[in-house]
């Protein structure tokens, strides 16, 4: 333990001259980055820029017993990159603002900005700058991403049509049986120190809490396929709010297909295992950060072979509601019930 550093010995200046040391820039639009007072950027003509933010706080976001730093540093880049796909846009450079608790040392900010390091690089964008200050109380991390899209072109929540067909990507439900898993060993640690935590056969979902992957891949190919959504959200706190929040923008109601919602086997075993029903888990469990959204019944047949995006129902008309259709056939009303931080 000797060998780490207390952020003390460096100092704010000492820290960020460390971490700017690994910062590489590709963005042809970063005309300048860390260093001065401010960036500087130039997004090419033509184009529009997004901007989103995203706070992860200690105790409301994360859980430092069980979340790497890596990985952290790595989601913390992922989860804003995923909004800045959700609007239909690629993603250019990020700001990062660090709250630091005096336990903190170099080395494990430096952990932390691995993780976000190796996240932009898997997403393309520049880390251009941010704010270094202590905390009273737990990590906070806050990260503002940029995006560029072409004009007219970003794709919003209100552009959905009654009929539009509802798509996803990936699968639903992994991130919250990774949580139930990592919170099932930490009371089981908190109980006996000695036990060793058994993770080996939850990789998959523990991954996909810990460490998501903003589904950029996905915006790449619909532009390769010639789709362009009529609405899209990424899924940060359910699919259930998330199609709601889709419908009330767009004025539309929602039929949505519960044998339809993609599920992986290992959260289909999880779910078991836990007593939990899967359906509510894709529903209302939260962080997948996979993509929803909807393109006009014509785009049908150029998506449908997609091996990674389901179709699971389609848009209808606002007096409709917004409704899940049970294997059964029954109607069932949506209600978000995600994630709730308050
Ligand atoms: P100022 O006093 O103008 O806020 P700072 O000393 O906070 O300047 O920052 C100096 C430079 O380091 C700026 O370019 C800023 O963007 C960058 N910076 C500060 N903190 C971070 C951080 N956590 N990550 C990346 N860059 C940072
Ligand atoms: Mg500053």
């Amino acid at each position: 333990m000797s060998d780490l550093t207390p952020l003390a010995d460096l100092g704010e200046f000492g820290l960020i001259r460390r971490l700017q040391h690994a910062i590489t820039l590709t963005q042809p639009s970063t005309i300048l980055g860390i260093g001065d007072d401010a960036a500087i950027l130039a997004p090419p003509a033509g184009q529009e820029v997004v901007v989103t933010t995203d706070l992860l706080v200690e105790g409301v976001h994360f859980d430092l017993s069980f979340s790497p730093l890596k990985h952290l540093g790595f989601k913390s880049i992922a989860v804003n990159v995923s909004d800045v796909a959700a609007m239909f846009a690629t993603p250019t450079q990020v700001v990062v603002g660090l709250s630091l608790p005096p336990r903190f040392t170099v080395e494990a900010v430096e952990e932390l900005y691995a993780g976000m390091r190796a996240a932009c690089e898997a997403y393309g964008v520049d880390l251009v700058g941010g704010d270094t200050t202590s905390s009273r109380t737990g990590l906070v991390i806050s990260v503002t991403a940029l995006g560029q899209v072409a004009a007219g072109q970003a794709v919003r929540r209100s552009g959905g049509k009654p009929t539009d067909i509802l798509c996803v990507s990936g699968d639903l439900g992994g991130a919250y049986l990774g949580l139930q898993v990592l919170e099932r060993e930490k009371q089981a640690f908190l109980a006996d120190p000695d036990t060793q935590p058994e993770l080996e056969n939850y990789d998959y979902v523990v991954q996909r809490q810990l460490k998501p992957e903003a589904r950029l891949d996905i915006v790449h190919e619909l532009r390769e396929l010639g789709v362009h959504p009529t609405t899209m959200i990424d899924i940060s706190d359910g699919l259930a709010s998330e199609v709601l929040h889709l419908c009330a923008a767009s004025g539309t109601g929602a039929r949505v297909f519960s044998e339809y919602l993609p599920m992986a086997n290992p959260t289909l075993e999880a779910a078991a295992e836990f007593n939990l029903d899967p359906i509510t888990a894709a529903l209302n469990g939260g962080e997948d950060y996979e993509l929803l959204f909807t393109i006009p019944v014509a785009d049908h047949a150029k998506i449908k072979n997609h091996p990674d995006i389901t179709v699971i129902g389609h848009l209808t008309e606002q007096n409709d509601a917004v409704n899940l259709i049970t294997k059964s056939g029954q109607a069932v009303p949506l209600r978000a019930q995600g994630f709730n931080h308050f």
